[in-house]
């Protein structure tokens, strides 16, 4: 009926699928192509999905509007404000004349260029006048500062200046200006202001030109670069750009820069990148090299970029992800730990670790177009990344640890100041990661009442979600062509009914979670698309080998992992409570509490406190405490601390009475 025409989602990697994507989209739409998407895939021929242009998606009101509207009235000019507080700008300012001394550490110009491009993505979403100005007043400070060779860093000058390009390891330049291209990138796609694009471009020249295998050696010491030098080939089509990614990931130059192993460990860069086998050292960095390696997979095809790649994913997922989609577990080197060492309240899970795995993942699925990668990039973006910035927008979380005993974990600035910027440029960005074109059609990454309209196709879509998980989408745009709408059933979701204009078509492939269904018709203008996902509140547990987690479960709902906070259950001992494994939850929607949200209630017990006098430590076994039933009131993880600082716990015991 309705000529519904269901195929299987894929169970194998959509490798190397050949460059029709756009182009048929394009044919059989009959429309041109777009411009403006985050990272531009549309011409890269091993890339699978190619997001739409952000301005080509309108957010209706919702969870991440409300965000994004904060973001826009508070986060963006607070920040601005305390970038000239700190003496950020006037870094830049120094170099005109100001008779300043320079402030911060070596990369504060980065934090500059990251609000530079949460700022231009959120101009896609409509011209705010303030905002423009304030970004070409800025790029105004800054190319007036350039060199005439083209270098343009605030710290490197002066006494510093014999030191340029001497301690890649940590002089964060090349990072620096990855962010500026990014930037630039950004306010070109949006506005079509090339000012700050040419000033990176002529930076970018004078790299390229002064390093190279056979030229001075380099490397990135912070990743970063990598992926702006892949979108600026993508950008100006000039092919020594992407090159240039690939000799700083090919990692010849450790010998000619007299790197330790310790030194390419802690940099993931100065060494091989596809001959990385797990994820180790500084977790930025390396979640960085591997977006900016994926970025580089999807231009040459390259398998020892796919192998390493697909190796570097597993070991993500099966050993280093936290629940929350954060990485990094040691606050040492902000680094990576062993296997399954993923400890809770000592998680360090900075802010911008999390981000970068949305990144990486983002391109992932840009590159290979399964689900999987999306469902990282949620887990990240709803709960590790969202809990990063106060629901006010003022205060900001560098680390987002999974267990407090009540430490003040949000501030307002940091010396190092790079996840409150991270955090509003992921926010601003959100629209262009709702939708893609896939080779024959269109894929829904990620669920949020919105509009879309690019390749002659429009999506309205209208949900909910991430509190009710049902969505409608309905298709407008088209006449009878037939094409694939691709929708994404999380993981998470067990069961999961799709109609099309009121008709189940589950009865011919049930929707399977962790893929993209598929709904392949000709559609017609009207056409109404209804999908329900299984919002039901579960329990998680871990790999018995997490020993963290022994004896613990956390609770999800839909994409949210939630959390038991003091401030809900005020006269409960939190660390003595456990949850008790049967029972239902009940669900309490609380539009006053936080925000608005969900608060998922269940029986528990508390152990009753330790007599007067009683002994540390007995001989085993112990006679068990007395418990007593409790009711425990949790909350989404990402809400915690904004009532101030409180005890708050993710792995819940699991207990009974
Ligand atoms: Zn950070």
């Amino acid at each position: 009926m309705f000529g519904t025409v269901w195929r299987p989602a894929v169970s194998e990697p959509q490798y190397n699928i050949p460059m029709r994507t756009i182009a048929i989209l394009a044919l059989i739409c009959g429309q041109a192509l777009a411009a403006g998407p985050i990272v531009d895939t549309a011409k890269s021929p091993h890339a699978a999905f190619h997001p739409v242009a952000i301005t080509s998606v309108k957010m209706g009101s919702g969870f991440w509007e409300d965000r994004r509207k904060i973001n826009l009235e508070r986060s963006l000019p607070s920040m601005l404000q305390l970038f000239e507080q700190n003496g950020w700008i006037d870094n830049f300012r120094r170099l005109s004349g100001k008779a300043v001394s320079r402030r911060g550490p070596l990369y504060t110009d980065s934090d500059v260029y990251k609000w530079m491009e949460a700022v231009a993505w959120q101009l896609a979403a409509g011209d705010v006048p303030q905002l423009r100005a304030d970004f070409d007043r800025l790029t105004d400070i800054i190319v007036a500062v350039q060199e005439p060779s083209g270098y343009l860093n605030t710290y490197y000058q002066e006494d510093q200046k014999p030191k340029r390009f001497t301690e890649m390891v940590r002089s964060h330049e090349l990072y620096c200006l990855g962010h500026l291209l990014q930037a630039a990138i950004a306010y070109y796609r949006v506005t079509g202001n090339r000012k700050l694009l040419d000033a990176g471009i002529r930076y970018a020249d004078y790299v390229v030109s002064r390093f190279g295998v056979d030229e001075e050696p380099a490397m990135t010491g912070h990743p970063e670069f990598e992926m702006a030098l892949a979108e600026l080939y993508r950008v100006t089509g000039q092919r020594k750009y992407l090159d240039f990614a690939g000799y700083l990931l090919s990692g010849v130059e450790t010998q000619r820069l007299h790197l330790t192993p310790a030194q390419t460990k802690y940099a993931f860069s100065g060494s091989p990148f596809t001959g990385r086998t797990i994820f180790e050292g500084h977790a930025v960095r390396a979640m960085y090299a591997a977006s900016g390696a994926t970025d580089y997979y999807m231009e040459t095809g390259d398998p020892a970029y796919q192998d390493t790649l697909d190796r570097l994913w597993q070991d993500l997922v099966s050993y280093r992800l936290y629940i929350t989609g954060g990485v990094g577990s040691r606050a040492s080197g902000e680094a990576f730990g062993e296997p399954y060492e993923l400890p809770n309240a000592q998680a360090y899970t900075e802010s911008c670790a999390a981000i970068a795995t949305f990144m990486w993942n983002w391109r992932m699925l840009l590159a290979f177009g399964e689900s999987k990668y999306a469902d990282v990039m949620e887990r990240s973006l709803y709960n590790g990344i969202n809990s990063g910035m106060s629901l006010d927008g003022t205060l900001y979380c560098y680390r987002n640890p999974l267990e407090s005993t009540g430490e003040k974990i949000r501030n307002e600035f940091y010396d190092t100041d790079c996840c409150p910027p991270n955090l509003e440029r992921t926010f601003a960005a959100l629209p262009g990661y709702l939708y893609a074109a896939s080779s024959d059609g269109i894929a829904v990454n990620f669920y949020h009442t919105s509009t879309m309209d690019a390749h002659g196709v429009k999506i309205s879509q209208t949900t909910e979600y991430p509190w009710n998980g049902r969505v409608e989408l309905r298709i407008d745009g088209t006449t009878n062509k037939e094409w694939n709408l691709r929708l994404r059933i999380p993981a998470w979701s067990s069961q999961t009914s799709i109609t099309v204009n009121g008709q189940p078509v589950a009865s011919q492939i049930h929707p399977q979670p962790g893929r993209f269904a598929e709904i392949r018709r000709a559609w017609k203008a009207g056409d109404i698309v209804v999908l329900n996902l299984d919002m039901r509140p579960r329990f998680t547990s871990a790999n018995p080998l997490l020993r963290e987690d022994m004896g613990r479960v956390a609770v999800e709902r839909g994409p949210l992992v939630y959390c038991l906070e003091q401030g809900d259950q005020p006269s409960l001992r939190l660390f003595e409570s456990s949850l008790t494994q049967t029972g239902e939850f009940k669900e309490e929607r609380r539009p006053d509490l936080l925000g608005g949200l969900i608060v998922l209630h269940h029986a528990g017990t508390e152990t009753a406190a330790p007599l007067k006098g009683a002994s540390l430590y007995q001989t085993f076994p112990s006679p068990p405490l007395p418990k007593r039933p409790i009711d425990l009131a949790l909350i989404p993880y990402y809400a915690w601390a904004n009532r101030g600082p409180s005890n708050m716990e993710v792995w819940i015991p699991l207990g009974g009475l």
